[in-house]
């Protein structure tokens, strides 16, 4: 039998098993895929897990047992990864060795508050915690539930970060929250962020911080933090500006996996050096990259993993058959940014082309408007929850045909028609 050995049974490693088990002859291969944990988390719900909205409650609405999507015919192992030996194709693990004919690497990436000088401390002292694992975020729901005034401090260390668009729709749940707890006028909103500007892209940024400040939340914009205080409650910079505190939710580093970087693929921050347009690994031969814990140009989200997932495939396939692989990943990405009070934004982008208005999936159809905020935006956003478990991690969940026609035509230029109602 030949091998592919799958890292990682997140977001990218379910979905590459499910398409590669009904795409190959499962008589001549054997996939294998390895991780650490027991439980498969939907992350996008940690957002609403601090504020109990829309049916987030506690840990099991954002989990599930982790062998649950896994296709039947691939075979799981739990183990941690500890050394990919790519010369030999050998994969080193706690349960023993795995070599392999093609390798996938998709062991994510992880928000660190190690990496942050005094945040452990704040998390013990109850004061702080982070909305990017599921602990921190039903730390978070008990620490906000119980703000009564005061200030609400979301910080954001560094780039890059599991979904850009996080920080952003974390100030607006919150700005509905205590709106509805009736207590809006007595709790401050700070987002405060070591970008120029609320958000990455331009023009997004200019139509998101028109909203921010319509809300009444503050930026404060180039905050390079340096620590936290869990007993004075501040933040500090590197430059020395402070900022205080009731609560404070935390965004720290988002690290790769050690193991990338240790076993000689990764670029210095643990994410695998990555080909933007095919996929493969650029330091080892027979190996492709999908999702965050790669280190293309685009977000690290699930719509990436799900786009890049198609030319990974492909891309094995065609390798089998002696082939070469294709360059066909454009940086597809896109994401719901909720804005509160049942309503939200969608926006859709590539390496080459910015967020644009529009309509997705289909150009002056919709039913989602790029851009700008809706209801149907928001319901398309709670019904992702539903897309995730049963179509976009089994693998039935289309590609291209689900693109706007401006994404579709790969690189040449967008007609002006294209990108406006
Ligand atoms: C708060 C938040 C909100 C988000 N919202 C959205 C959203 O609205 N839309 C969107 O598209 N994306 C969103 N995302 C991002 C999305 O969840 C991730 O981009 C996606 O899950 C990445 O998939 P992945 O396969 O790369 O990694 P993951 O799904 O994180 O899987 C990585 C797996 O690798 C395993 N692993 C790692 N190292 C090892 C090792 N050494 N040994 C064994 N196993 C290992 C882990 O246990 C894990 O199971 C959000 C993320 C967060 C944190």
């Amino acid at each position: 039998m030949k091998k592919i050995v799958i890292l990682g049974a997140g977001t990218g490693g379910t979905l590459v098993s499910n398409l590669l088990s009904r795409k190959l002859d499962m008589k001549e291969w054997e996939i294998i895929i390895i991780d650490k944990s027991d439980t498969h988390f939907y992350q996008p719900g940690f957002l609403f897990l601090p504020f109990e909205l829309y049916g987030y409650h506690k840990e099991s609405d954002v989990m599930k047992p982790i062998k649950k999507p896994l296709p039947d015919k691939a075979r799981f192992v739990s183990a941690t990864i500890q050394n990919i030996n790519h010369e030999k194709k050998v994969v080193e693990t706690s349960s023993g060795n795995f070599e392999y004919d093609f390798l996938v690497m998709s062991m994510g990436c992880s928000a660190e508050t190690s990496e942050m000088e005094g945040l452990d401390d704040a998390i013990e002292k109850g004061v702080a915690d982070t909305f990017y694992n599921v602990k921190g975020a039903m730390n978070l729901q008990k620490q906000i539930g119980n703000m009564k005034e005061g200030k609400l401090v979301l910080n954001l260390a560094e780039m890059p970060i599991k979904c850009p668009v996080a920080p952003i729709e974390f100030v607006f749940l919150a700005d509905y929250f205590f709106h509805e707890k009736k207590i809006r006028d007595r709790v401050e909103i700070i987002y405060v962020t070591s970008l120029g500007g609320a958000f990455t892209k331009p023009q997004a940024n200019e139509v998101l911080s028109k909203v921010i400040a319509e809300k009444g939340i503050k930026v404060i914009p180039n905050f390079n933090v340096e620590s936290v205080d869990g007993d004075k409650k501040q933040l500090k910079s590197f430059n020395g500006e402070t900022v205080d505190f009731d609560v404070l939710a935390s965004i720290p580093p988002n690290l790769g996996p050690q193991v990338i970087e240790d076993s000689g693929l990764g670029d210095g921050n643990s994410f695998a050096v990555t080909d933007p347009k095919t996929l493969e690994a650029k330091k080892g031969d027979s190996i492709y990259v999908i999702g965050d814990n790669s280190n293309v140009s685009t977000s690290k989200a699930g719509s990436v993993a799900h786009f890049e997932a198609e030319v990974v495939v492909e891309n094995i396939l065609r390798e089998i058959k002696g082939e070469k692989p294709i360059p066909d990943f454009d940086g597809h990405s896109n994401c719901f940014i909720e804005s509160g009070f049942h309503k939200a934004f969608l926006i859709d982008f590539n390496y080459e082309v910015e967020p644009l208005k529009g309509n997705f999936p289909v150009p002056g159809v919709g039913p989602f408007s790029l851009l700008e905020e809706s209801t149907l935006n928001h319901w398309g956003k709670m019904a992702f929850k539903w897309v995730y478990w049963n179509l976009l991690l089994t693998g039935h969940l289309p590609g291209d045909p689900l693109l706007p026609s401006h994404m579709s035509l790969k690189g040449k230029k967008i007609p002006e028609s294209m990108a406006s109602h």
